[in-house]
């Protein structure tokens, strides 16, 4: 990314770019996100940030997550809505969304369009943390929380489902 040849990384239509490869999560065990694509756009060592492209196809859905590091997010394209602690938002072209720290949440395409959207994160973060048994229960017990995770989950599993949704083994940790 520092070659002069990458300063410039034309945009190839369809949310593509030039140079920037497209990440398909693969099967990790427990299914807990579907259809997630995720581009670096810009994973400078010079930066102490990471921008990322992430696109959620029809029906698809994240990981349900909590972690140290915040997320900036602005959505791009399509329609859908994430889970943020307690509560449950719809989402559309150009919302501005930020993950507090240690906050539950997860990301779900509209039924019949993708959810493609730009996530700023810190270049060194922790690992996300998948919820357990007693976590879930406590979500549960909200009923906008419930609503929204019955939504996300109530689907067959289906090819490119898979584990952890955003934590990339080569990033750095801590
Ligand atoms: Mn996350």
């Amino acid at each position: 990314m520092s070659e002069k040849n990458d300063l410039l990384r034309p945009a190839l239509g369809g949310f593509r770019w030039e140079g920037v490869e497209r990440e398909a999560y693969k099967a990790e065990g427990a299914a807990s996100f579907r259809g997630v694509s995720r581009q670096r756009l810009f994973a400078d060592p010079r930066l102490a940030a990471e921008l990322r492209y992430f696109e959620i196809a029809p029906g698809g859905f994240s990981s349900l997550e909590r972690h140290a590091h915040l997320h900036a997010v602005m959505v791009l394209r399509g329609r859908g809505r994430c889970l943020i602690g307690d509560t449950a938002h719809d989402l559309a072209p150009h919302d501005l969304v930020t993950i507090p720290e240690w906050t539950w949440h997860q990301f779900r395409a509209a039924p019949d369009e993708p959810l493609g959207f730009l996530c700023l994160v810190d270049a060194a973060r922790d690992r996300p943390r998948p919820p357990d048994a007693h976590d879930l229960a406590a979500l549960r017990a909200i009923p906008a929380a419930a609503e929204f995770l019955d939504g996300a989950l109530a689907r067959e599993p289906q090819e490119g489902d898979g584990g952890s949704c955003d934590f990339s083994p080569k990033a750095p940790t801590g």
